[in-house]
């Protein structure tokens, strides 16, 4: 809607609110008055104000005009009547004929049937109906667009006040939805398992606005152009920075933001609220407030995707106009877990250290915060829808990544529960730290070798911290994926130079870049597959883009600098493309031989067994390759034909069933007849009861994430292998469907490990 050029009237009527909200009072007669007020300045029999509780009721709690009778009596559901269908849809309704209007519910009580025009607009903020504001008239009469713009004036100011609590009465039955008091439970998608009881952090805190209503238009328009200003400023500074030059991506993010704040229509509207009488902030706030809605409607990806920006740039001239920080300083939170819509890598890495868990509303299980969030063990529960509205910063809050849960402002029992939970995982953790120094060997004298997956600079400190013996895994697709796009290759080589130096001598596997599928890198990745899982992925994209291939080859070569090189290829499902592969990787060591550079001590290059076909490749291949990593995920995933990011199939079948462990053992064969090493490297690995019977299989090296290292060592150290072995031989032989069981009860039946601890320790 176009809004009206000026209207004096809505200004009187705002200055009056104030006045009438800067008196003290009770909650119910300040109410009372201000319905008094709207309906006389906007010329109607009746305004009613139904505030919205925490039960989605609309509850009638002010009119001029109605009953009083019916005040606290009257309600409608969401959806129910015209109220109800306002705070549901967050959209005006203007009806001449309010009977003859779609979803009119008569309410008797009020006494309304008289009245037969009607104009009813949310009372909303940021996205949230609080409730909802009528006006009615006796005659037959279309409400004009400069009173619907009037009455949403109104509305804005009234929303600033249910946020503040004004309209909060102690001796109330209900509690109203802006009320966030009480405990609520949400339920989203697992981003990364793990449990954190800390304090809501909210990455955009809600900014509380105690004056909406503003005396002076031309101040108030001055303080949005100087706010616009810096605004655009700070822009134009961070397009001409170095760091951003050097991110196209980002750069052009960059460049439309700028364009989207010097949109006329945007600015225009929010002028003419000041002229309504609405202070800048609010007059941002409005906008803000409608775009939410919008994003809440539209369907198509890019159109919301391009809302979120305008709602991100919005937020950013709320904090210049209120004096806000944009940078969190989390240091000073307890524990704090960062509740957001979504995320930037960026964002993450800077607050990683302090954080304890992170909530999305948004996010998948592909998404760059999933990917950094994994890597750096920090839980995460994605899709929680709407809890950012339900959430205040500083509540106290439990996630529960095993479950995808989250309980915000829990009870003290619920509290209790997870603390214990905790403290027995920490003294856990305290008993493996005892064991961290000694060596994966079990009761029968075999000697496992344990390592750490990792990808990030930020995983290394873990490496010494939990006594692993190299990293088994290093995915180097993170540091691409965190950035967007590829790294040069004096940065990358720069990156594995610091990775070997952390490992002080320790070995690193090094895997070269494993795009595609979940992990997606627009600058590589572009198309939209029908398969992802199945497609253009990994080594099938890295020999068809050799030139990427080739350049982390040499920057491989070059961050080695004369020492080790180990380096694994993903996603191998046929010998030739494993043969290409280290073709290329050995003919660049000789090309960088020939342009003087260091070239490494030794290198070894071999294949990640992910794909079914390549356990029955040639023997030839299991010659040409220096050791076979099994990446159980994958493996996993396409030996049952069941998707690993799909919560509805991925827990479906067991790793420890007798049908994949057959096949592992085919695997751990094939590498003992061509004398290879063979190690694990999925998620399984780093599962106390798994690892056991990896190990029993014939594994020898597993690579997990830091954290599961004790609980496995600790495991290992208190069996013997071949008891295990003996009792995996006999379900194999009585066909059992899984050893999970039996192997669970023997270690009960033994004390050497119950079930129950698992769950308190994994
Ligand atoms: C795997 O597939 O098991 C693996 C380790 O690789 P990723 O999880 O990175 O696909
Ligand atoms: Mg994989």
């Amino acid at each position: 809607m176009i809004p009206p050029k000026k209207n004096v009237d809505s200004r009187i009527l705002l200055q009056r609110l104030k006045q009438t909200l800067a008196e003290q009072g009770e909650a119910q007669a300040r109410l009372n008055e201000i319905v008094k007020l709207i309906a006389t300045s906007m010329e109607s029999e009746v305004c009613s104000i139904y505030l919205r509780r925490t039960d989605d009721v609309l509850e009638l709690y002010a009119t001029e005009g109605l009953f009083t009778t019916a005040v606290h009596y009257s309600e409608l559901k969401l959806g129910q009547g015209l109220v109800g269908k306002i705070a549901e849809n967050a959209e005006p309704i203007n009806t001449s004929k309010v009977a003859k209007t779609k979803g009119f519910r008569y309410l008797p009580e009020t006494g309304e049937e008289r009245f037969k025009s009607f104009l009813g607009v949310p009372i909303q903020r940021l996205g949230t109906v609080l409730g909802v504001l009528v006006i009615q008239n006796l005659t037959e009469r279309e409400y004009s667009d400069d009173e619907v713009y009037g009455l949403e004036i109104v509305a804005m100011v009234l929303a600033e006040m249910a946020e503040l609590g004004v309209f909060t009465e102690s001796g109330n039955k209900h509690k109203l939805s802006q009320e966030k008091k009480g405990p609520f439970t949400a339920i989203g998608l697992i981003g990364k398992e793990g449990v954190a009881l800390g304090t809501v952090v909210l990455l955009n805190p809600e900014i509380k606005i105690t004056n909406p209503v503003a005396d002076n238009p031309i101040l108030e328009k001055e303080k949005l152009n100087v706010a616009l200003t810096k605004l655009k400023n700070e822009l134009s500074e961070n397009i001409s920075r170095k760091h951003f030059k050097q991110k196209r991506e980002f750069l052009e993010i960059l460049e439309t933001h700028k364009l989207l704040i010097e949109d006329k229509g945007w600015l225009n509207r929010m002028e003419v609220s000041i002229d309504n009488g609405l202070s800048a902030t609010v007059a941002v706030e409005k906008e803000q407030t409608e775009t939410k809605a919008r994003i809440a409607k539209v369907q198509n990806y890019y159109f919301k995707e391009r809302l979120n920006e305008f709602y991100e740039i919005s937020n950013t001239l709320l904090k210049i106009l209120t004096k806000q920080k944009s940078k969190l300083k989390l240091g000073t939170i307890t524990s704090p877990i960062l509740l957001a819509r979504n995320v930037s890598p960026l964002e993450l890495i800077s607050m990683h250290e302090h954080l304890k868990g992170v909530i999305l509303e948004e996010g998948s299980v592909g998404s760059h915060a999933t990917i950094i969030c994994r890597a750096l063990n920090i839980p995460l529960v994605i899709q929680a829808k709407a809890i950012i509205e339900k959430a205040a910063h500083g509540d106290r809050v439990i996630l529960d990544g095993d479950q995808a849960m989250i309980n915000l402002r829990p009870e003290e029992e619920v509290i209790q529960a997870y603390t214990s939970k905790l403290s027995m995982r920490t003294k856990a953790q305290e008993s493996f730290l005892a064991i961290r120094d000694l060596s994966a060997v079990t009761l029968d004298g075999i000697k496992i070798s344990l390592m750490i997956n990792a990808g990030l600079m930020a995983d290394l400190p873990s490496l010494a911290k939990s006594g692993a013996e190299g990293v088994g895994l290093y995915r180097t697709e993170l540091q691409f994926l965190i950035s967007n796009t590829v790294p040069k290759r004096s940065e990358q080589a720069q990156i594995y130079s610091k990775v070997l130096d952390s490992a002080k001598g320790l070995p690193v596997f090094f895997r070269t870049l494993d795009v595609g599928s979940d992990k997606i890198l627009p600058s590589i990745t572009p198309e939209i597959e029908p398969n992802p899982a199945l497609g253009w992925r990994a080594i099938r994209l890295s020999l068809e883009k050799s030139g990427v291939f080739k350049m982390q080859a040499q920057a491989l070569i070059r961050g080695a600098h004369g020492r080790d090189l180990n380096i694994v290829i993903p996603l191998v499902a046929k010998p030739t493309e494993f043969d290409q592969a280290k073709e290329i990787i050995l003919s660049e060591i000789v090309r960088e031989k020939r342009r003087k550079h260091l070239v490494p001590k030794s290198i070894m290059v071999g294949a990640m067994l992910e794909v079914p076909s390549l356990a029955f490749a040639s023997e030839s291949f299991f010659k040409n390759a220096d050791f076979i990593m099994v990446g159980g995920n994958d493996l996993k995933q396409f030996f049952f034909a069941a998707d690993r990011e799909n919560e509805k199939v991925r827990r479906r079948y067991d790793v420890l069933s007798t049908s994949f462990l057959s096949f592992l053992s085919l695997i751990c064969e094939r590498c003992n007849q061509s004398k290879i090493p063979l190690s694990f490297c999925g998620e399984d690995a780093g599962k106390p009861i798994e690892a056991l019977v990896l190990s029993a299989l014939g594994f020898r090296t597993l690579s997990m994430q830091p954290d599961c290292i004790g609980p496995v060592k600790s495991l290992l150290r208190s069996v013997s292998l071949s008891e295990i072995k003996a009792l995996i031989t006999g379900c194999l032989e009585e066909n059992i469907e899984t050893v999970r069981l039996p192997i669970t009860k023997y270690l009960e039946e033994t004390n050497i490990y119950s079930a129950k601890m698992a769950n308190n320790t994994a």
